[in-house]
């Protein structure tokens, strides 16, 4: 009886030694993303914390999403992207299966990846073994890897976007930027989706593939040297001309109408025929656009105005209210009474030029004093979608109380491609902007105002780790808000200089990879996304892209680097300009000699 009860205490010694063992060397796979990425619950609290995402080591493999890698992976494998993409789909699928909720043993490597294996068998070898992975570039299981391939073809994989009930090929750059999609085989769809026009119409993509082959007209080349001497920062391509204002060269404000985006704008109210649709956050006098105005409606033009009106039923602007009596047929978001703002800048003539951008109708945007980004688009499918906009809030429909306006992305414009996005609708930076960020492969530069979207922060930090090189020119009054993000970012190795000039960085801008660029009125914060009344478009051109581009490095290289890490005062000597210009720069209420920062030395 006595060595039973030893036996026994012996025998459960034992199994809790191997309880201990096994409880320690192995955890639970709580996320596959892809063949060769897990998350694994080493804490055991049963979620997904920072430190426990690993790469496994050695396991080289196709996945569903688009990237350089997996490009040059699927030319030595001898097949087309689009089938690279089904077979990585397929990947994911199988990894998912053999991985998902296993304890697994693991072994954490010097270089950070993992070694995992389970039920005594070697994951790399599964995968392998199924065709799913490869090893140096090349398939082991030959004759099953070309099966998979030929499945792919037969079942037609597509990308699903349930919020615009599109479908994509896996290889169309729209489709892979999607956020609320799934990867479906064609029969799988639901009838009344629609395809793709980008990637289903053969036609239609290589008339782009040629269109952008097409030099710019008009292009100044932009010389980037420290010292460049002021000069017109404009270009066309096509139906789209692009100003871009220099605020390192201007340190005045007048009220005179002599700077490109000004005569621009009333040689367009000078031409309107029929219709002029403004949409303004406010309105500064300027005596020669006023008086254009003025002389529109006198010869018959119908002339319509909405603006902002906010919680204190004031405006930003001096004049905006009287010109609004002026125009007569104007509106404004007044009975919303809230802190949300009409904030657009846009005007519309005669349904065929849309003006839009950062800059508002005051004199320090028209003087060029600050730093904006203006667009200029002949289309009249563009200006239809721009009017039902405006139509929207002229109706006193504004900010969350708008409807949504169908069919505006993937516009063709001779030369571009064209996406308009419209807030607080369009959930634009989440939705629409990020994926671009997060399909970035080489460069995001940003000319801004602000920066406090935290969603935003978060998916460049993850480009920058990626990296893509990020680099950020931030506003000095912006720089001081509260919420800024700007030294988050610093932190994690984004460089951001703080401009150091009299007038504002006010662009609202994003520059991609010498493809994409983004305008607007909309400021990177979430009141910009989610509650004011805003204008973004994402235009896909490779000129005007590396146009905006030299400009970006232009300000970059005259914005000394100790402003890398210091932020200066925007109304100080440490700012060029702002204590001479009769501006007040940071909002105090106190004027040049009068602030504190350009008494002190
Ligand atoms: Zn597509």
């Amino acid at each position: 009886m006595k060595n039973f009860s030893i036996v026994l205490i012996i025998l459960m010694l034992i199994t809790f030694t191997i309880y201990i063992y096994y409880s320690k060397t192995t955890v639970k796979i709580l996320r596959v993303y892809n063949p060769s990425s897990i998350a694994i619950d080493i804490n055991r609290n049963g979620r997904v914390d920072v430190n426990e995402k690993f790469t496994v080591n050695g396991v080289e493999t196709l996945t569903s999403l688009q990237s350089d890698y997996q490009r040059d992976l699927a030319k030595s494998l001898g097949i087309d992207e689009e089938i690279a993409l089904g077979i990585g789909y397929y990947a994911e699928k199988y990894a998912q299966s053999i991985l998902l909720d296993k304890n697994v043993k693991y072994k954490i490597l010097p270089d950070g990846t993992i070694n995992i294996s389970f039920e005594a068998k070697n994951y790399n070898k599964i995968m392998q073994m199924s065709a799913f992975a490869i090893k140096d570039k090349k398939a082991i299981n030959k004759k099953k890897f070309n099966e998979q391939a030929s499945l792919v073809k037969k079942v037609k994989l597509r990308i699903y976007n349930n919020k615009s009930n599109k479908y994509h090929h896996l290889d169309c750059k729209y489709g892979q930027m999607a956020h609320d999609s799934v990867i479906l085989p064609i029969n799988s769809i639901p009838k009344d989706a629609k395809p793709c026009k980008y990637c289903s119409d053969k036609s239609y993509k290589n008339k782009i593939a040629k269109s952008i082959k097409q030099k710019p007209t008009n292009a100044y080349e932009v010389k980037v040297i420290s010292e460049a001497k002021p000069q017109k920062f404009t270009i066309s391509n096509g139906k789209i001309k692009l100003i871009l204002t220099d605020f390192t060269t201007h340190f005045t404000v007048d009220t005179k109408c002599t700077s490109e985006y000004c005569t621009e704008l009333l040689k367009n109210i000078n031409n309107s025929k029929h219709s002029i649709d403004m949409a303004l956050y406010g309105y500064a006098d300027i005596p020669d656009v006023t008086n254009a105005i003025r002389n529109a409606i006198q010869r018959g033009v119908n002339v319509r105005m909405v603006y902002d009106v906010d919680k204190d039923n004031g405006n930003y602007y001096n004049d905006t209210f009287k010109i609004a009596k002026m125009i007569s047929e104007s509106k404004n978001d007044s009975i919303y009474k809230k802190s949300k703002y009409m904030h657009n800048k846009f005007w519309i003539f005669d349904e065929n030029v849309v003006i839009t951008g950062s800059a508002n109708a005051c004199g320090t945007d028209f003087s060029e004093f600050n730093a904006n980004s203006i667009l200029i688009i002949q289309s009249p499918e563009v200006a239809q979608i721009y009017k039902k906009e405006f139509e929207q809030m002229y109706d006193e429909k504004f900010h969350d109380k708008k409807e949504i306006i169908e069919n505006k992305e993937n516009i063709l414009l001779g030369e571009s491609i064209a996406s308009i996005y419209f807030s607080p609708i369009d959930n634009i930076i989440t939705d629409k902007l990020i994926p671009f960020i997060e399909n970035a492969h080489h460069y995001v530069y940003m000319p801004i105002f602000v920066l406090t979207h935290k969603k935003l922060t978060s998916a460049l930090i993850d480009a920058k780790k990626r990296g893509v090189d990020v680099k950020i020119i931030l506003d000095a009054t912006g720089a001081g808000n509260t919420y800024s993000t700007h030294e988050e970012l610093r932190k994690n190795g984004i460089p951001i200089k703080v401009e150091n000039y009299a007038g504002k960085m006010h662009s609202k801008s994003i520059i991609i990879d010498d493809e994409f660029l983004v305008a607007g009125s909309m400021n990177f914060s979430k009141n910009g996304e989610s509650a004011n009344d805003e204008n973004c478009i994402v235009i896909e051109n490779p000129y005007l892209t590396k146009y905006y581009k030299t400009f970006f490095n232009y300000i970059w290289n005259k914005i000394p680097d100790i402003w890398l890490t210091k932020n200066p005062p925007a109304e100080s000597h440490y700012s060029i300009g702002s204590c001479y210009d009769g501006i007040d720069n940071n909002f105090d209420g106190k004027i040049d000699n009068e602030d504190v920062g350009c008494i002190q030395k």
